[in-house]
């Protein structure tokens, strides 16, 4: 008896040595393909079932379970199968011993029977699992390799008592070791982690028929029965079976099949020519020494390893490449979407760029009430330039135009074709007086410019409409209004005669009165007014300054005008109503006018960031600057002191 313990920690069985070599000269040519890979694999159990659960393994991540040796090598490409199956194929422990490899060649033989018998099985029962059933049948005989290499000396008399007499393998192991191959395949595969149809397969392979008959409910019968027939036919070819052998291949066959007797002799026949074509495998050259077969393999190793490692790097460089060619496209991209903003005649922002900005700013302008202004500009009797001196001549005309008005405006207005000779520039904090005033400089400067037809000058005017508005806070149809205050006040324009600008303003009388107060109350323009600094030193300061808007309900917090539940309430009011924040405070009472300004004027400047600002800059003293906020802050604004208290915004 044994301890079959002892095999169920074992790692590597041998390998046929004819397969390692053909492996190693496979290793050796960098053209080789997949398919002369699979072909030798799938001749050695010890590889094949190796290859498998590498297969299978996490580091390869496939989803479903690989069950076959081919799929397995396709899986994971000839160099990496290759590589896997050398150094499983040619461990020293892997090597048979020379008193043992008679036997050893008859079991790699019994496994080439039983995988070819298993394929010539599917090809007519189940074509889509070749590959499964070609494994399975080569696996059968697992134990018997494992039985071989750790029993050596318990074994060969198994084997000898075989040859003499007229029990089968399974039930003269059972006698002698008190266990057989079936069992220990089963087991070693269950370690080894296989597919549990394979191991239930060989679980099962030598049991008798009854037995299998009752499994017929199994989710695997159609293989456990397939390679009980596969088993039988390897005995019978194999010559290690008797007439028994046979006999109960054509009950199995009848039984689990349905093969009526002329079939299974056929299955017989077709299997016998077509597992001697890997008969030149089994034989064996004595005079390669597995130690002299390990060091080459070792040598072949590190060729594969590198080859693998090239293989490799091309695999980055061409994800480099693929990332180089997104990023071409992103810029490509970014090339269309930049065209399809502009206007190709004039290059300055189209009309869809136009009603986006316009929607943006609106809402912008809407959050924090501030100002927003449009000008269209249209090019008077343009309809008679062209037919005068030609379209090519107007199109000049346009491009000619847009400079004027590009060099007119800030660069934090958005100048865009409207349409035709249309033309719309969008302001960015407007005053209306300002607004009023940049109309009238476009009107003037294009009145001025040189249009030359060859050596003439040719007179073209426009007439501009300009709008502006200071959004209440639900003002959702703000862009909508605005155009069409614009486009009366240029419809104004042309009736009036031409060549002049015409305005409307959104703003009403108490709004207007309100920024008004606000405007002036700001410490830039204190500080001007009281002659500490000139405008381009402030409007250099105020440039230092964050754009960030503080919400009107933490500045009343901070200047104690209201507590939390009174801004939490203004606020709630605001949802329903879209009333403006300091209007409701001042109806509801809770704050004066001159706090409404004084917190509107700290919303649009923050005194103590401008000081800081001007301090940084060197335009004054920071002793001088100090003392000029405070003046300020007491002075101007109601209770200015309990601003300076607060640790506000101070940034
Ligand atoms: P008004 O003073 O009332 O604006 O008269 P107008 O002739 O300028 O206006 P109208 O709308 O009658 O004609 C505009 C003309 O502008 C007609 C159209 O062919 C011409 N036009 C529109 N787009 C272009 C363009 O890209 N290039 C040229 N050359 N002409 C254009
Ligand atoms: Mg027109
Ligand atoms: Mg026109």
């Amino acid at each position: 008896m044994i301890d079959p313990t002892k095999i169920w920690s074992l790692t590597q069985l041998p390998s046929l040595p004819t397969v390692a070599q053909g492996l190693l000269k496979l290793a050796a040519n960098p053209e080789t393909e997949l398919r002369q890979v699979v072909q030798l694999v799938k001749a050695d159990p010890a590889i094949s079932a190796k290859i498998v659960k590498a297969a299978n393994s996490t580091f390869f991540g496939v989803r479903s379970e690989v069950k076959g040796t081919e799929r397995a090598v396709s899986l994971l490409g000839p160099s990496v199968s290759n590589s896997l199956a050398l150094s499983f194929g040619l461990t020293a422990s892997a090597a048979p011993s020379s008193a043992m490899s008679v036997h050893y060649v008859n079991c790699w033989r019994h496994s080439i029977i039983q995988a070819t018998a298993a394929t010539v099985i599917a090809e007519r029962i189940a074509p889509n699992s070749v590959d499964d059933f070609s494994l399975c049948g080569l696996l059968l005989d697992v134990g018997r390799l494992a039985l071989m290499s750790v029993f050596e000396d318990d074994y060969r008399p198994v084997l000898e008592a075989m040859q003499r007499g007229h029990l089968s393998l399974p039930q003269v192991e059972q006698e002698w070791l008190g266990i057989h191959h079936a069992e220990v395949g089963a087991r070693l595969m269950e370690q080894w982690k296989l597919p549990t149809a394979v191991i239930d397969a060989i679980q099962w392979h030598h049991a008798p028929l009854g037995r299998l008959e009752e499994m017929r409910q199994h989710i695997d019968f159609p293989i456990l029965s397939a390679m009980a027939v596969a088993a039988c036919a390897g005995d019978v070819l194999a010559g290690t079976g008797n007439d028994a052998a046979r006999e109960r291949l054509d009950r199995l066959a009848r039984s689990l099949l349905y093969w009526k007797t002329e079939e299974t002799a056929e299955f017989l026949h077709q299997t016998e020519l077509s597992w001697q074509q890997h008969a030149p495998l089994l034989q064996i050259d004595d005079s390669e020494t597995p130690a002299n077969l390990m060091m080459q393999a070792n040598e072949q190793l590190v060729r594969l390893t590198l080859r693998a490692h090239v293989a490799c790097t091309q695999a980055t460089l061409r994800q480099q490449l693929a990332e180089q060619e997104r990023r071409d496209l992103e810029f490509q991209n970014k090339q269309l979407q930049k065209q399809a903003l502009h206007d190709p005649l004039t290059k300055v922002y189209n009309r869809q760029f136009f009603d986006e900005m316009l929607d943006t700013e609106a809402k912008r302008c809407t959050r924090c009430a501030s100002p927003i202004g449009l000008i269209f500009a249209d090019v008077d009797h343009f309809k008679q330039i062209n037919d005068t001196y030609g379209h090519q001549f107007g199109d000049v005309v346009l491009q000619q135009m847009v400079k004027v008005f590009a060099i007119s405006i800030r660069n934090s207005d958005v100048l865009a074709r409207y349409g035709g000779e249309e033309f719309v520039i969008l302001v960015n904090q407007p005053t209306e007086r300002g607004l009023e005033r940049l109309a009238e400089k476009i009107r003037k400067r294009v009145e001025d410019e040189s249009f030359l037809f060859g050596d003439m000058r040719v007179p073209v005017t426009v007439s501009l409409g300009a709008a502006i508005a200071v959004p209440g806070r639900s003002d959702r149809d703000l862009p909508h209004r605005l155009i069409a205050a614009a486009d009366a006040s240029l419809y104004d324009a042309k009736r009036g005669g031409r060549n002049r600008c015409c305005n409307r303003s959104l703003v009403d009388e108490s709004e207007r009165e309100l920024s008004q107060q606000v405007l002036q109350h700001r410490f830039s323009r204190w500080l001007v007014s009281k002659r500490l600094l000139d405008i381009p030193s402030v409007s250099r300061a105020l440039l230092e300054c964050s754009n960030e808007i503080a919400r009107i309900g933490d500045l009343a917090i901070q200047c104690h005008y209201l507590d939390e539940d009174q801004v939490s309430h203004i606020l709630s009011l605001q949802e329903k109503t879209g009333e403006r924040f300091g209007v409701a405070a001042v109806r509801l009472g809770w704050i004066t006018e001159p706090q409404l300004v004084h917190l509107l004027s700290l919303q649009q400047e923050n005194p103590k960031q401008l000081t800081a600002a001007v301090i940084r800059l060197g335009l004054l003293a920071p002793a001088r600057a100090a003392a000029a906020l405070e003046e300020y802050l007491l002075t101007k604004l109601p209770d200015g002191h309990r601003y300076l208290e607060t640790e506000m915004v101070l940034a």
